[in-house]
């Protein structure tokens, strides 16, 4: 079985007639690309940045984090996605003094931060626009609730390039920017973000969180932390159809992209990119290239009739 993954690495991630979605991997740091190449991956399609930050006493400079974007972008053929800092919430810098707060999953983090901060802000997306000059790279957006804090990253980094090109730093012109839809609020408004970017990625684990107010560290109550909660496909589901309708691809990074159950419902509603832990890619490839596309969508369909996550689980289990 072992070897029968293994062959799975250089075949596509391709249904039985010929729809093609692309499988990659996520990571934390360079270090875990060799780990991606080794299971198939064709890209990067979440590469959590938040590791150049953590464990040090101040801020990594704009060189350090272009080192490490950059070796991503050279060692992968594929595209390399890179989310802005995704600080905050459970993930805390010593050099960086955030209040304490009731709801931290609910407070000052990510992209908030980043657009109050934008020394900060602006010294990664320089690293990350230099590094694109080296490979696929693209650049995505975190824990985004409103069009106002999208359009407004974006005035930031319509700045970032003016200052590189004056200052003749090249960089990649028609970088794709995009942003993750895990608030439902930006689910709901998918429509109308998706006019202003190039692409979206769902990340389930915070969407499930905030979907069904329910801490993702909280054990007590992570009977409610429920995968495949009608509201989940449904809003997955919507999200899919709004980056289509717009011409732009949809993906998703979440671990409900590494979970072989969901691969025939994600198929079937038209998901573009499927992000994972790269162990996770052999199995959910196998899984897309022992299926056609008409029977994924019509999983899917029938998946959507449900009325409990119990149901949902037990249906999408057994096919
Ligand atoms: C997510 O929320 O699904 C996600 C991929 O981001 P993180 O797990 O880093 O919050
Ligand atoms: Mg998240």
């Amino acid at each position: 079985r072992k070897a029968r993954l293994a062959e799975l690495k250089d075949l596509a991630g391709e249904t039985k007639d010929g729809h093609r979605v692309e499988l990659v991997a996520n990571i934390g740091t360079p270090k875990d690309v060799k780990g991606a190449l080794v299971n198939g991956a064709e890209g990067i399609g979440l590469f959590r940045s938040e590791f150049l930050y953590m464990d040090r006493d101040s801020f990594p400079t704009e060189e350090e984090q272009f080192a490490a974007y950059k070796e991503v972008a050279e060692k992968m053929d594929g595209p390399v996605v890179i989310r802005t800092l995704d600080i905050g919430g459970d993930k805390e810098l010593s050099y960086l003094d955030l209040p304490k707060e009731m709801n931290p999953f609910l407070g000052y983090r990510a992209i908030r931060i980043c657009l109050d901060r934008i020394d900060i802000f602006k010294t990664q997306l320089r690293a990350i626009l230099r590094a694109s000059a080296y490979g696929q790279v693209k650049i995505m957006y975190p824990m985004i609730s409103a069009l106002e804090q999208l359009r407004a990253a974006n005035e930031i980094l319509e700045e970032v390039k003016a200052e590189l090109k004056a200052e003749n730093i090249d960089f990649d012109e028609n970088l794709e920017v995009g942003m993750m839809i895990e608030i439902p609020a930006a689910a709901m408004i998918a429509d109308i973000l998706a006019k202003e970017t190039d692409f979206f990625s769902i990340g389930t684990n915070d969407l499930i969180q905030y979907t069904t107010a329910t801490d993702r560290m909280n054990e007590n109550i992570s009977h409610l932390y429920q995968p495949f909660h009608p509201a989940l496909l449904r809003l997955i589901k919507r999200v899919v159809e709004a980056a289509h309708a717009e011409g732009n691809w949809a993906g998703m990074c979440g671990e409900m992209a590494g979970d072989k159950r969901l691969t025939p419902y994600l198929l079937g509603i038209g998901l573009d990119e499927f992000s994972m832990s790269a162990v996770s890619i052999p199995e959910v490839k196998d899984g897309i290239r022992n299926m056609s596309l008409e029977e994924a969508k019509e999983i899917a369909q029938k998946a959507l009739t449900f009325s409990t996550a119990e149901e949902v689980e037990a249906f999408l289990s057994n096919i």
